[in-house]
């Protein structure tokens, strides 16, 4: 039924449409990812101003027809995360998270913890520009798996429970592995181990480091997990 839908959002993706319009990809906390037009929003008298751009946390008000693309009629910036834009690395770890987002969930498919771990990534991203490195991307993924019930099992082997001695990392088990289960493993090292229980067991504030032998180890972990469970295939975190 029509009527309108006010949510917080923030802009995964904006594409050029027809004349002057712009179609969002958002995220929501309560809808999950949702498609929506801003109309006449390229046009230099524009009420919406510049806000309509990724990575932006705004306040948005959307007209909901019979349509599944929803129509915005009002926005307010909540956080336009204007620090991010000037650093490049800052940026392109913000363009990977939205990214990852967009393209792990479907619309209406909603998780709120998804909604507020980008929010608080953008935000430390933001304030910080200097986070943006490869172990934060890592553990910001790695919550992302979690937050969409796809968190690898680390605490024992995946294949047979074994705690004493895991070696390797399968995607098609779900987790870490023992030498007898490692058929369709790759190695993964104590360190990179240690990396990715850290960054699951820590707020992405504090998301650990690690050499860059153990984030490869714990980066291919992350993109095995995602592909044989989400059946999605991400772009690397990072550029190096
Ligand atoms: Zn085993």
């Amino acid at each position: 039924m029509p009527g309108s839908l006010k949510t917080e959002a923030i802009v995964l993706r904006s594409i050029r449409f027809g004349e002057a319009d712009r179609v969002l990809h958002l995220y929501t906390p309560q809808r999950g990812r949702l498609s929506a037009i801003a109309k006449g929003v390229r046009r230099a008298k524009s009420r919406f101003g510049g806000r309509l751009e990724p990575y932006f946390r705004l306040q948005l008000v959307l007209y909901e027809g019979r349509s599944e693309l929803l129509t915005v009629t009002a926005a307010e910036t909540v956080h336009p995360h204007a620090r991010l834009r000037r650093d490049a690395r800052a940026l392109d770890g913000a363009s990977r998270a939205c990214d990852a987002v967009a393209r792990l969930f479907a619309d209406g498919e909603p998780h709120e913890g998804v909604f507020h771990l980008l929010a608080n990534h953008l935000a430390l991203l933001d304030a910080e520009p200097a986070r943006a490195t490869r172990g934060h991307a890592l553990a910001f993924r790695l919550k992302l798996l979690l937050a969409a019930g796809f968190a690898p099992q680390l605490a024992a082997c995946a294949g047979c429970g074994d705690t004493e001695h895991v070696v390797g990392f399968s995607g098609a088990a779900g987790g870490v592995v023992c030498p007898a289960c490692e058929a369709s493993a790759f190695p993964l090292g104590e360190e990179a181990h240690g990396f990715l229980v850290t960054a699951l067991g820590r707020p992405l504030s504090a998301a650990p480091d690690a050499s860059p032998r153990a984030l490869a180890q714990a980066e291919r972990a992350i993109l095995e997990t995602l592909e044989h469970h989400a059946h999605v295939r991400l772009r690397p975190v990072s550029a190096t």
